[in-house]
């Protein structure tokens, strides 16, 4: 089983490159952005606990998130693999997908680390605000905490995970293609 975290900020471009990447290697996306957003889209319960924090540039909590992945994958049991989008977002959130991957003994193959400059991704984030409707895409204070909240947060992954020896940087600059190419050429050293 191949199952690949696609890391980075807010704009690094990791919806962009989960699409080339599930295509290329049969894998199943779980991007939690993707499945919180469709929550609140059916109106559950979850959905509206989660809106709150998501309008804020917050994390919605680990528990929360912890529970979709693992009826994911507890639903897609005979998967090729997996692209983690999104996900971990915390050391505890990073505790439980070993834990879970462990119990079936398909641990994680790599963390796919985009590097992308601060400036950038507020560009991205502004532009891609214009077209995709989403709240939190058109608020410059909503992205900038989402970006703090990465440094605080999110960032001491990379850390985690190069102490399993499963992190690739990856720098996240250029043309969707050239960035493709680069994800391509470090996957295929992992398979
Ligand atoms: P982006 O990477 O551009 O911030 P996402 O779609 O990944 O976009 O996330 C949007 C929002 O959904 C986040 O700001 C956060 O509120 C929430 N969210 C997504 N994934 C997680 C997660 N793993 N843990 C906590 N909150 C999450």
């Amino acid at each position: 089983m191949l199952n690949l975290i696609l890391f980075g900020p807010p704009g690094a471009g990791k919806g962009t490159q989960a699409e080339f990447l599930i295509e290329s290697y049969q894998l199943i996306h779980l991007s939690t952005g993707d499945l919180l957003r469709s929550e609140i889209a059916g109106r559950t319960q979850l959905g509206l606990e989660a809106k709150a924090f998501m309008e804020k540039g917050e994390l919605v909590p680990d528990a929360v998130v912890i529970g979709m992945i693992k009826s994911k994958l507890e639903a897609n049991q005979t998967a090729r693999g997996f692209i983690f989008d999104g996900f971990p977002r915390t050391v505890e959130q990073a505790d439980a997908l070993d834990h879970l991957l462990n119990e079936n003994k398909t641990p994680i193959s790599g963390m796919l680390s985009l590097e992308v400059e601060r400036e950038e991704l507020i560009n991205r984030l502004m532009g891609r605000g214009l077209v995709s409707g989403r709240a939190d895409d058109q608020d410059q204070s909503v992205i900038e905490n989402r970006i703090n909240v990465y440094g605080q947060k999110t960032a001491p992954l990379i850390s985690y995970y190069s102490a399993q020896g499963k992190h690739f940087g990856i720098n996240g600059m250029g043309t969707i293609p050239e960035i493709a190419e680069r994800l391509k050429e470090t996957v295929d050293r992992l398979i």
